[in-house]
């Protein structure tokens, strides 16, 4: 008997999916190549309201509360942008995403993990997906939520690969600290239950490097647009030596580790009859930011409602899908892209807006909502334009030539 769906990768994108699909009453298995609680290279910071997607408390496994960030210019200039408010959360990935998990098999999704997808055969009726062990799988549908190397993807034809210039390449660790040293590193102005994620221009053309602060240990970052990562472990390198001359202390990398992440917003075609892709597999990162956990889960949870709707009669096809996350998300990912190219543009661009940000609160006030997700993209892109050409006319004619 085949099942209503076969979600393939508990991440955050899969294991959300899940849970939706389970709450409706869908037959759903999750199948993920990793024992879990595995490690994802990932700065594990989102946005404020990740909390209203979901139907649960996250309090368990939240690392750490934000209220903004310290932002280094390609110079050397720190501009504190913060506001006295929740800006963010951290979490390790680790424990985030097995606790996602859980809250799937609650629901009464079946999950096997250790196994690894290895093909997605469609078939008129069905989706027959066959893995490395050997067993094999069938169901009505079937989720792409096996992150940025999707062997969903591959197989079903939809993306056979990523062109260089869609993809970022990233270099992270998550780097064992005293928490005494992770509050002074990134304290912020509201006390100590509040800090400051750490974002660093320059060194690396098209990226940024970071310090994402966790209870006893930060993750620390340094990636950039494929084309541009020629030099990009020379730069880590560099990096990693001025974070420890700047803040005295040692970083250990032994769980280094080297990850890619689409950094062009989500690709046109995510669907075929009987797949859908979501998460990393589709490309749903900000291209801005490089914030894809809140996206991740959007787009699982839009698929688990459009296959219901399906079994239901009330949608005629997975292309549903795509017309819901087209109406609102792919909109704003549109204009992520575009304030990326804007930003990321030149260490010029990246100097002028942190000297913008240094001398304007307002600037500063827009910088602090855009890292956290705290407003719409196309909302900043307006009053961010507004304000370059009533106080920065200059700068802002600087940055365009
Ligand atoms: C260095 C780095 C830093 C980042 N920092 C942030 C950040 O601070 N905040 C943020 O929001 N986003 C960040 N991102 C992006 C974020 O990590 C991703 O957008 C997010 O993990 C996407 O979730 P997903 O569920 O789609 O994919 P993933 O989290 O990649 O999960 C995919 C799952 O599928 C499984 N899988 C893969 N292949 C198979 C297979 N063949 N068979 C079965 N299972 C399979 C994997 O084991 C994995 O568990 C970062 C990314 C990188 C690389």
């Amino acid at each position: 008997m085949a099942r209503d769906l076969i979600v393939v990768g508990g991440g955050p994108a899969g294991a959300a999916c899940a849970r939706r699909a389970g709450m409706k009453g869908l037959d759903v298995l999750v199948i993920e190549k990793e024992q879990p609680p595995r490690r994802k290279a990932c700065a594990g910071g989102f946005r404020p309201s990740l909390t209203n997607l979901l139907d649960f408390d996250i309090s368990p496994v939240i690392e750490h509360e934000s209220c903004g960030s310290h932002i280094y210019s390609p110079s050397g200039l720190r501009v504190v942008c913060t506001k006295p408010m929740l800006t963010g959360y951290t979490v390790k990935r680790s424990k985030f995403d097995q606790f996602l998990l859980r809250k799937a098999e609650e629901e009464g999704a079946e999950v096997q993990t250790n196994t690894e997808v290895v093909g997605v055969e469609e078939k008129s009726e069905q989706v027959v997906v066959k893995c490395k062990n050997g067993e094999t799988f069938t169901s009505n549908f079937v989720v792409g939520a096996d992150g940025v190397n999707s062997r969903v993807a591959r197989s079903i034809g939809i993306k056979p690969r990523w062109n260089d210039d869609e993809i970022g390449l990233c270099f992270e660790a998550g780097v064992p600290m005293d928490p005494s040293d992770i509050a002074r590193i990134t304290e912020g102005p509201y006390g100590p239950d509040k800090l400051c994620i750490e974002v660093f221009f320059g060194g690396i053309q098209h990226g940024y490097g970071w310090c994402f602060p966790k209870k006893d240990e930060v993750s620390l970052g340094l990636g950039c647009l494929m084309p541009y990562a020629k030099d990009l472990r020379d730069a880590w390198v560099r990096f990693v030596e001025s974070f420890e001359k700047r803040n005295g202390v040692k970083v250990d990398l032994s769980n280094e580790t080297a990850m890619r992440v689409p950094l062009k917003g989500p690709i046109e075609k995510t669907v075929t009859r009987r797949a859908l892709l979501v998460g990393d597999a589709a490309g749903f990162v900000s291209p801005a930011t490089g914030e894809g956990i809140y996206y991740a889960i959007e787009s699982g949870q839009i698929a688990a409602d459009v296959v219901h709707d399906i079994s239901e009669g009330r949608a005629d096809g997975t292309w549903e899908y795509e017309k819901r996350w087209k109406s609102h998300t792919g909109k704003e990912l549109k204009v992520s892209n575009f304030l990326a190219n804007l930003l990321f543009n030149s260490e010029k661009n990246m100097e002028l807006i942190c000297g913008m940000a240094a001398n304007d609160p307002v600037i500063r006030g827009h910088m602090t909502d855009l890292i956290g997700g705290l407003k719409p993209y196309s909302e900043l892109r307006m009053s961010i334009m507004k304000r370059v050409m009533a106080r920065h006319a200059l700068t802002g004619i600087r940055m365009l030539y």
